[in-house]
């Protein structure tokens, strides 16, 4: 599955499928482009501070986040040729990455959004005789007994360990950088088969037509935050209220009156307790002697 995502991100343009908060309104990059500054402050303003951003999508992130804090020294860790180009359109002078280990040492702050969900799980099966990951073998699933250590669930649960998120996430910390990541799961840890395909805006069977839809996976935030110090997770709405969400809709509403019923309906959309506000969780991976960051009081 791994190679199937790779696959549709190099060949698909992902926001005809679906949309996500950068693409649904400016002020989300732009709150974030706020926060990473003033973070940027907290670290001591570094000159040398390198902004950069994991899965960037479009670039269109980057882009509002640059109009708020604007610097120079901006790096994308990004995988699909088709969207490096898109972000290249938005955000001529960055330096491109195909992982987090080429990006140059120093300070550094890293924003994620819906990037560690399009990583592969593994996932496992409880069985009678025990637990069993399961793969794709010829279009199919196998179980394949397993000796990874997993909780005693009871019979047919499923569990799912991401392991390049907590790779990345350890990785980050190793080097004393700060990173926000946004993305669909629950708070605590649990069972549950949560992958999914969207294709072409509808949900799919994710072993039909490898490459062809957006496979993800909920993130279980609770399994970062024990495998790395952390702030959060916090819901997502909680967090852009805090750092202003609101306000700043308002404000843009009133210079455009054009474009204010849009805005405060896409502020509406990504704070919504029932949806995206309350599904999606914002974490912040840190040195342990940060204070408290905005948003995760
Ligand atoms: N952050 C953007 C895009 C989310 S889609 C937004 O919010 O709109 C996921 C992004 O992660 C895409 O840019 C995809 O190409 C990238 N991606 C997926 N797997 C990756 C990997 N293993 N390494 C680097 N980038 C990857």
């Amino acid at each position: 599955m791994a190679r199937a995502n790779a696959a549709y991100y190099a060949t698909h343009d992902p926001f005809a499928d679906f949309v996500t908060a950068p693409e649904l309104t400016q002020v989300f990059g732009e709150l974030l482009g706020a926060w990473a500054k003033y973070v940027w402050r907290v670290m001591g303003a570094p000159d040398d501070i390198i902004l950069a951003e994991a899965g960037p999508g479009r670039g269109v992130l980057m882009a509002d986040a640059l109009r708020v804090w604007p610097m120079r020294n901006v790096h994308f860790i990004e995988s699909s040729p088709r969207l490096r180009a898109e972000q290249r359109a938005r955000v001529p002078f960055a330096t491109w990455h195909e992982r987090l280990e080429t990006v140059p040492p120093g300070p550094m702050i890293l924003l994620a959004n819906e990037f560690l969900d399009a990583l592969p799980v593994r996932q496992f099966v409880r069985r009678e005789s025990g637990w069993c990951e399961r793969f794709v073998h010829e279009g199919a699933l196998v179980d394949l007994p397993s000796a990874y250590d997993l909780p005693d669930d009871p019979v047919g649960s499923v569990r799912e360990v991401n392991e390049g998120a907590l790779d990345f996430v350890r990785a980050l910390a190793a080097r004393g950088a700060v990173g926000l990541f946004i993305d669909y799961g629950p708070m605590e840890s649990g069972v549950g088969d949560s992958v999914q395909a969207i294709r072409a805006g509808e949900y799919a069977d994710p072993l039909a037509a490898p490459g062809e839809a957006d496979i993800t996976a909920h993130v279980d935030f609770a399994a970062l935050k024990r495998a790395v110090h952390a702030q959060g997770p916090v819901k997502q709405n909680r967090f852009l209220s805090a750092l202003g969400l609101f306000e700043r809709t308002d404000r843009l509403a009133q210079a455009n009156p054009a474009k204010a019923q849009d805005l405060r309906q896409s502020a509406h959309r990504l704070t919504e307790p029932e949806a995206m506000g309350s599904l999606f969780k914002v974490l912040c991976v840190c040195p342990p002697d940060f204070a408290t960051l905005p948003g995760f009081e």
